[in-house]
C-alpha cells in the first residue's frame, strides 16, 4: 500500500474541523474510507441543529426527530467508525509540507494538530441586531436560543425579531411556554417555509407586529419590553415582555480561514461542486459554504461530498489513487 507517510502517528489524514451534521457526516464517510480522521469542535457536537427541538424535514422521519437526538446518533455513528473527537477551538491554520509535499498545521487553544487535507464544516451563529440595550441585557430576557431559553418565560409575554424559518419555527415553540409570542418583522409578509407561515397564521397565542423593527431593549437588570418602530410610519411604540429572541440570520464561523480560502463579501466559504475551496487540500461543506439552502439535509450531503472529494486528494497525493 505504499509509504508510511506517517512515521510519528500524530499525522492525520483528515481533520474537521466542526461537528455539527455537516461534519459528523464527513467523519462517517472519511472513517469509513479508512482515512485517518479527526474531528474538532469548539462548543459541543450536533452544531444549531442540536439546540432544534423537532427537525421535521429530515427524511426518514415521518414524525420528525428531535436535533439533538438526531445529531448524537449521527456523532455516535462517526465514533463507531473511528473518528476521533477532541474538544478544541481552531485558531489558526498553516501550509505545513509533509513527505506528500503538502499538509497543514492546525493551531488550537490547546494543542496543535497535523493532516493532509482540512474539512471546515464550522457552520454560523446567529446575527445581532446591534441596538441598544440587546448586548447588556443578553443572559437577562434577551437569547438567540428558544430551546435553551423557552422554559423560563412561562406564563410570560415574548417578543420574537425575525421572519424567517428560525424565528417562525421558534416563535411556534415559544408558544408552549409564552403567554402571547409578538412576531416583529420588518416586511409585511414572511420570509419562512410556508407550512411554517400557516402554522403561525392559525396558532391565536402569535400576534404579527408587521413591516417593523426593534430599536431598543428595555430593562434594568431584566427585559422588561422593547421599543418597536413601523417601517413605513415611523411611529415608535413599546411592547412589555420579558423575553426578547433574536433570530435575523446568521454569520458564519469563518473568520480563521479568511486568509486561506475564497468568500463572499458575508463570509461564507466559496467551493466548487466538489466542495472544493480555492487552496488545495482544503474543502468545506455546511452552513459555512456559500449556497443556496441551508438545511440539515443539504449539510449532510455536502459533508458526504467532501469526506469523498478530500479522500481522492489523499490518495492522488499519496499515489494510491485508484483510477
Ligand atoms: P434568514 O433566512 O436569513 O432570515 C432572517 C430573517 O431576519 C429575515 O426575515 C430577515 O428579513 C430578518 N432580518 C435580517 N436582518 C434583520 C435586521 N437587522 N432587523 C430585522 N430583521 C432582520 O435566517 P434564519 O431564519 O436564521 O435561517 C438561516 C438558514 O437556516 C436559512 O437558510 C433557513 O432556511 C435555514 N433554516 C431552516 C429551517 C427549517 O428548514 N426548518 C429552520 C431554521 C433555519 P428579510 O426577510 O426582510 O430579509
Amino acid at each position: 500500500m505504499g509509504k508510511d507517510w506517517d512515521k510519528n502517528g500524530d499525522l492525520y489524514d483528515i481533520i474537521i474541523i466542526g461537528g455539527g451534521p455537516a461534519g459528523l457526516t464527513a467523519g462517517i464517510y472519511s472513517a469509513r474510507a479508512k482515512m485517518k480522521t479527526l474531528l474538532l469542535e469548539k462548543m459541543m457536537v450536533g452544531g444549531q441543529a442540536a439546540i432544534t427541538e423537532t427537525i421535521e424535514n429530515y427524511p426518514g422521519f415521518p414524525e420528525g426527530i428531535a436535533g439533538p437526538e438526531l445529531t448524537e446518533r449521527m456523532r455516535e455513528q462517526a465514533a463507531k467508525f473511528g473518528v476521533d473527537f477532541f474538544d478544541a477551538e481552531v485558531k489558526k491554520i498553516r501550509d505545513q509540507a509533509f513527505e506528500t509535499g503538502r499538509g497543514f498545521a492546525v493551531s488550537t487553544d490547546q494543542e496543535e494538530y497535523s493532516a493532509l487535507a482540512l474539512i471546515a464544516a464550522t457552520g454560523a451563529q446567529p446575527s445581532s441586531l446591534g441596538i441598544p440595550g440587546e448586548k447588556r441585557l443578553t443572559g437577562k430576557g434577551v437569547s438567540y436560543c428558544a430551546t435553551c431559553d423557552g422554559p423560563f418565560f412561562r406564563d410570560q409575554d415574548i417578543v420574537v425579531a425575525g421572519g424567517g424559518d428560525t424565528a417562525v419555527e421558534e416563535a411556534l415553540f415559544l408558544t408552549k411556554f409564552g403567554k402571547k409570542v409578538s412576531l416583529v418583522h420588518r416586511r409585511d409578509r414572511l420570509r419562512a417555509t410556508k407550512i411554517l407561515q400557516e402554522r403561525a397564521s392559525a396558532n391565536p397565542k402569535i400576534e404579527f407586529v408587521w413591516d417593523s423593527v426593534l430599536t431598543e431593549v428595555m430593562g434594568d437588570n431584566n427585559v422588561e419590553g422593547v421599543k418597536v418602530k413601523n417601517v413605513k410610519t415611523e411611529k415608535e411604540r413599546e411592547i412589555a415582555a420579558k423575553g426578547v429572541f433574536v433570530f435575523v440570520g446568521i454569520v458564519p464561523n469563518t473568520e480563521f480561514l479568511k486568509d486561506l480560502v475564497e468568500m463572499d463579501e458575508s463570509g461564507y466559504i466559496i467551493t466548487d461542486e466538489n466542495m472544493q475551496t480555492r487552496q488545495e487540500g482544503i474543502f468545506a461543506c455546511g452552513d459555512a459554504r456559500k449556497k443556496l439552502l441551508r438545511q440539515v439535509v443539504t449539510a449532510c450531503g455536502e459533508g458526504a461530498t467532501a469526506a469523498f472529494s478530500a479522500q481522492h486528494y489523499i490518495e492522488e497525493l499519496k499515489g494510491i489513487a485508484y483510477k
